[in-house]
């Protein structure tokens, strides 16, 4: 049975140094609307969705979340265009073995790759194209398509098989890949079947949340074709 992956970037493909994306959301919501915020007023990043980070640094602000949406597309791209500088081997480091992974994934005709993050669009193939692993992906969902992560899995499968022209991926063939909580959120709402990165401290409470596969990273690729083969037995 052909598999559709669906990786989460942050934490599961790539990480940030720290800090970095906070103080560019702090930057760029002050030059686009006039408010500024402190570090400690920002919403927790891992597993949000840009537009939810958005509309919870408007509601620290006692502002009305209307004025977030009036003005979107301009944050978007200053983001874009302040993220820049940061797309380097110097700020973003690569999960261990992903690289090998996504090159091994991608001439595997079991396999189809695409993405759903919390990232916009244009955030997200910019991060991803820091080593070059844009090139591995063409669609997918994200963080600017809907606020909620966990409508996101279904848009990114309709996307996807519209490219392909069928209709063979289901919440039956498809895997969500990510690194936290709102991950297996998503997967389970959604129903489908989910791989958790983590450390190991960390494996303990996501077996309780029922996480079909963990992994620490993606060093080991026997390990992670062995895992789909497990999850699918
Ligand atoms: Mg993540």
């Amino acid at each position: 049975m052909k598999k559709l992956l669906l990786f989460d970037i942050d934490g599961t493909i790539l990480n940030m140094k720290m800090g970095v994306s906070k103080n560019i959301f702090i930057d760029t919501f002050f030059d686009v609307y006039g408010q500024s915020i402190s570090m400690e007023q920002m919403p927790r990043f891992s597993g949000n969705t840009d537009l939810q980070i958005l509309n919870q640094m408007a509601d620290a602000l006692g502002l009305n979340r209307d004025i977030i949406t009036e003005k979107v597309e301009d944050f978007w791209n200053l983001k874009l265009e302040r993220f820049k500088q940061y797309c380097t081997e110097e700020y973003v480091h690569l999960i261990p073995g992903v690289d090998k992974l996504l090159e091994s994934l991608k001439s595997n005709d079991e396999y189809e790759l695409s993405l759903v993050t919390g990232n916009s669009i244009k955030n997200a193939f910019q991060k991803l194209s820091s080593y070059q692993l844009d090139r591995y992906f063409t669609d997918g969902a994200f963080g600017n398509d809907n606020s909620d992560r966990n409508l996101l899995p279904p848009i990114a499968l309709e996307r996807v098989n519209l490219r392909v022209g069928d209709t063979i991926f289901s919440q039956n063939n498809t895997i969500i890949i990510g690194d936290t909580n709102s991950d297996l959120l998503a997967a389970k709402t959604n129903k489908m079947k989910v791989m958790i990165i983590a450390k190991t401290e960390d494996y303990p409470t996501f077996q309780e949340q029922e996480a079909d596969s963990l992994m620490s990273d993606f060093s080991d690729l026997d390990r992670f074709y062995n895992e789909m083969y497990r999850i699918y037995k």
